[in-house]
C-alpha cells in the first residue's frame, strides 16, 4: 500500500531538498510531478488537482522560497496537506446516547461488510467494554445471516436470532426491541449488500435508518478497487447520510488512491482501516501516521502499538526507546522479527518500518514469505554473539560460515544484513528529528 506513490514522492522530495535555493518554477514543476504521482495511485482527479493547486499556492506563498530550508519547508506543507486530505483528525466512533446506540453498517457485497461488522463488535466489546448486538439484514444473499452468527460465535458477540422469511425493515425493528429490552449498549446492523449501486438497495437502506435512526452509518469500501471504491462511495454519499468510511483490505497492494480521495469525495472521515481477514485486524484509522507513511517517514507509532498489543508493554516501551536511541543490533532484529511473526508475518507489517519497507515488500512478494522469518531467525541464531551485536564484524568469511550454519545462502545473510543496515539508518533519522516525539511533533 502506498508502495510506489511513496517511492515517486520521495524521489520528488530528494530533488526538492538537494538544493539550497528553489524558484517558483522549480515548484511548479516539482509540483506537476506530485499530480503525475497521485493520479497513478488512483487518487481522483479532482482531489489531486485541488491538492496540488493548494500545496503550489502556499509553497509559492509566503516566504517559503527565500527561506533557509525551502525544500524542507516544502515537503512539510505537502505532509501537512496530506493530513488535511485524510481528514486531519483521527474519528472515533461517537457512540454516546442513551443506549442502545446504534450502527449501520452498508457497502456493496464483497467489500468486506459483514466481517467488518464482526471486527468492529469484537473491538467494541473487548476494549471498550461495551455489551454489544449484532444483527444481518441481509436478505438477499443465501447464508447471510447465518455468516454473521458464525463470525459472532467466533468473536464472542451475541447476534440476532434468525427469523426465517422476515424483511430487513421488519428484522430491524425486532432488533431494536431486543437490545432495548436485553440492556445493550451497542447494536450493529449488517444490512445488505449488492453488486452494484441501485436504486432498490438505496431505498432500502434509508427505510431501515427511518427505523433505527443509526448514530453512525458506516460504508465499508474496498481499497483494491481503486477508482471504483471512489464512485461507490460518491454513490452512498449522495443517498445515505453517510457518518464514516472503513476502508478494507488496506493489506493489499492497493496503489493508496481510494484512501486518499475517500475524505474528499465523501466530506466524512475513515474511521477505520481493515487489514487482513482475522477478526482482529482492524485499526483505527490515523490521518497523520499514514501521511508520515507515505512520505517515508514510517509508521513506527503503529509498529510499536501493535507490538504492544502482542508483547509485554514495558517490551514496547524499550524497544520505542532503543528506536529511539538508534540502537539497533541483530538481537534486536532477532527480537522483531519473533514479533512479527506473531503479528502476522511479513506482508501485515510490510510499509509500517521505516526503512524496511523495500526489502520486506521485496520479501513479502515471494510466495511462502513468512519462512523467510524462519530463515532470518536461523541465521542470526548462527551469529556469535559478537557478530551480533556488531555486525559490522561479518566478513565474506564469516557470511560463508553463517549461510552453512543456518541451512542458507550467502546472498540471504547479505539480504538480512542490508536490511538491518537499513532499519538502523532509518532508526538514526528518528533520533535525529528528536525522537519519537519530535518525529510526532514535526508531523504534526
Ligand atoms: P461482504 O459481502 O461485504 O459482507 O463481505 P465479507 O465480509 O463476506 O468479506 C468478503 C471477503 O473479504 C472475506 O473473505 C473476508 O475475509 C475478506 N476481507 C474482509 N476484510 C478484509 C481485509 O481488511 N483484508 C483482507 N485481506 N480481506 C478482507
Amino acid at each position: 500500500m502506498f508502495e510506489s506513490l511513496s517511492d515517486r514522492l520521495g524521489g520528488v522530495f530528494d530533488r526538492l531538498r538537494g538544493r539550497g535555493a528553489l524558484t517558483e518554477a522549480d515548484v511548479r514543476a516539482a509540483m506537476r510531478e506530485v499530480r503525475v504521482a497521485l493520479l497513478e495511485a488512483d487518487v481522483a482527479l479532482p482531489v489531486a488537482r485541488q491538492f496540488v493547486d493548494g500545496v503550489t499556492e502556499q509553497a509559492i506563498g509566503q516566504n517559503v522560497l527565500r527561506s533557509v530550508t525551502p525544500g524542507q519547508q516544502v515537503v512539510k506543507i505537502v505532509n501537512d496537506a496530506l493530513v488535511a486530505m485524510l481528514g486531519a483528525d483521527e474519528s472515533e466512533l461517537l457512540l454516546d446516547v442513551t443506549p442502545p446506540a446504534v450502527v449501520m453498517m452498508v457497502g456493496l457485497q464483497g467489500s468486506g461488510k459483514t466481517t467488518t461488522t464482526a471486527k468492529i463488535a469484537k473491538r467494541l466489546t473487548g476494549r471498550e467494554r461495551k455489551k454489544v448486538l449484532m444483527a444481518s439484514l441481509d436478505v438477499n444473499r443465501p447464508n447471510a445471516q447465518e455468516q454473521l452468527a458464525t463470525l459472532g460465535t467466533q468473536v464472542e458477540v451475541a447476534t440476532l436470532p434468525i427469523v426465517p422469511g422476515q424483511q430487513p425493515v421488519e428484522i430491524a425493528r425486532r432488533a431494536m426491541q431486543a437490545a432495548k429490552l436485553q440492556g445493550y449498549d451497542v447494536l450493529m446492523l449488517d444490512t445488505a449488500g449488492r453488486l452494484h449501486v441501485d436504486q432498490a438497495l438505496m431505498d432500502e437502506m434509508k427505510a431501515v435508518a427511518d427505523i433505527a435512526r443509526p448514530q453512525e452509518i458506516l460504508l465499508v469500501v474496498d481499497a483494491l478497487t481503486g477508482q471504483d471504491a471512489v464512485n461507490v462511495a460518491q454513490n452512498f454519499s449522495d443517498q445515505v447520510p453517510l457518518t464514516g468510511v472503513v476502508l478494507t483490505r488496506m493489506d493489499g497492494d492497493a496503489r493508496g488512491g481510494a484512501a486518499l480521495s475517500m475524505r474528499a469525495v465523501t466530506g466524512k472521515p475513515i474511521k477505520f482501516a481493515g487489514t487482513g481477514e482475522k477478526l482482529d485486524a482492524l485499526e483505527a484509522f490515523h490521518p497523520e501516521r499514514v501521511a508520515g507513511r507515505i512520505l517515508g517517514m514510517g509508521d513506527v507509532v503503529s509498529l510499536v502499538e501493535r507490538a504492544a498489543e502482542s508483547i509485554q508493554a514495558e517490551d514496547a516501551e524499550r524497544m520505542a526507546m532503543k528506536m529511539a536511541k538508534g540502537q539497533f543490533d541483530m538481537n534486536d532484529l532477532r527480537a522483531q522479527l519473533a514479533q512479527m511473526a506473531r503479528m502476522g508475518g511479513l506482508g501485515a507489517l510490510a510499509g509500517m518500518m521505516p526503512g524496511m519497507k523495500k526489502a520486506q515488500a521485496a520479501m513479502a512478494a515471494t510466495p511462502g514469505s513468512d519462512k523467510v522469518l524462519v530463515r532470518m531467525d536461523a541465521m542470526i541464531g548462527s551469529m556469535t554473539p559478537k557478530e551480533r551485536t556488531k555486525p559490522e564484524l561479518i566478513n565474506a568469511k564469516r557470511k560463508i560460515r553463517i549461510a552453512k550454519g543456518s541451512g542458507t545462502t550467502v546472498q540471504e545473510v547479505n539480504k538480512l544484513l542490508k536490511m538491518h543496515q537499513e532499519m538502523a539508518t532509518a532508526m538514526k533519522k528518528i533520533k535525529k528529528m528528536g525522537g519519537l516525539k519530535g518525529m510526532m511533533a514535526m508531523l504534526g
